[in-house]
């Protein structure tokens, strides 16, 4: 019989984590080759969602849930979560049913087929706004096209993966996690399957639009150069541009015996300076990447928890 951890973060659950835990022992119950655990992971939640947790695991001896002492976000408390697990298999998921468990046996029989990990991506942004899916199919498009890291469009961190993946996973110790780009990036067997989007009923997204632009731009950075490419392509053409004044300036000086070049100089100047502010800018942006990785601060802090973390 194989084991199977399923991680789920939790901020501000406790509406929802009941109905939550009762549809997944549904689904459990009809997979009896498989023996499942929860890792819930409260992650500093303002509600009574740890109180929530430990009501479930004095119900269920397979409860298990380790709590934050604040909000350390999603990524930290998929992380926790994920070194907490020994299963043989990992599924990492959302509380709020919008990753329906009802996907489990479809994504099992992948696993059981040879792939390493299957994981889901949004077919239809049912019940989003019109922004977001915009902002989301921008994400997407330019995740890749500027990294080497290739995901579908709509992907979301819905998965089960196998042993092997999660210990790479945990080998990667970065601070400024993006799962989504680790996921990919460490390579292994993904198969992907389509899901139709399920629409929060029980408590409200904690994104904010700046949220979510945050965590598209802190993407591309993680995993891709491209913004530094840039620079290079600016500074070219800046180049090109100054050789152009120039020959400009030499033609008007031997054809009209003169040039009155106040305006171009100018703009030429503005142009460079505000150049080089965003060459700044974007450097100063991976050089305070650089500054919060070699802090190696600890990614979550644990406060109470009723599992403790494998020997590895
Ligand atoms: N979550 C978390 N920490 C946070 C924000 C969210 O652990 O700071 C969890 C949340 O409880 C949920 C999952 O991450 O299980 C996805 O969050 P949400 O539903 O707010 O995002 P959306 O589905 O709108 O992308
Ligand atoms: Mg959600």
């Amino acid at each position: 019989m194989k084991t199977v951890d399923l991680v789920v973060p939790c901020f501000n659950e406790e509406e929802v984590l009941p109905t939550f835990v009762e549809e997944t022992n549904k689904v459990i119950a009809t997979l009896p080759d498989y023996k499942f655990r929860y890792i819930l992971v409260n992650d500093g939640s303002r509600d009574n969602t740890l109180l929530v947790m430990t009501k479930l695991a004095q119900k269920y001896d397979n409860v298990k849930y380790i709590s934050f002492s604040r909000n350390f976000g999603k990524e930290s408390a998929m992380y926790a979560g994920l070194e907490h697990t020994d299963a043989d298999l990992v599924f990492v998921m959302d509380a709020d049913l919008q990753h329906p468990p009802a996907m489990f046996p479809a994504m099992l029989k992948e696993i059981e087929k040879g792939h390493d990990c299957c994981a889901l991506y949004r077919e239809k942004q049912k019940g989003e706004s019109f922004i977001r899916q915009a902002i989301s199919k921008m994400f997407f498009a330019m995740q890749n096209a500027t990294s080497k890291v290739k995901m579908p469009n709509g992907a979301v961190d819905f998965r089960v993966m196998k042993r092997e993946m999660v210990d790479s996973i945990l080998r990667m110790g970065e601070v400024q996690r993006f799962s989504k780009g680790i996921f990919c990036w460490i390579g292994f067997d993904t198969k992907w399957l389509p899901y139709e989007n399920v629409e929060r009923t029980i408590g409200t997204s904690s994104w904010s639009f700046w949220g979510l632009f945050k965590y598209a731009f802190d993407g591309f950075t993680a995993f891709s150069v491209a913004p530094l490419k840039l620079l290079y392509i600016l500074g070219i053409l800046m180049l090109l541009g100054g050789v152009g004044t120039s020959v400009g300036m030499i033609v008007s000086a031997i054809v009209n015996g003169y040039c009155g070049y106040f305006l171009p100089v100018l703009t030429a100047i503005l142009f460079a300076a505000g150049i080089v502010e965003v060459s700044l800018g974007i450097i100063g942006e991976y050089l305070g990447r650089v500054y919060f990785e070699v802090k190696e601060r600890p990614i979550y802090i644990a406060k109470v928890k009723n599992i403790e973390k494998p020997e590895r």
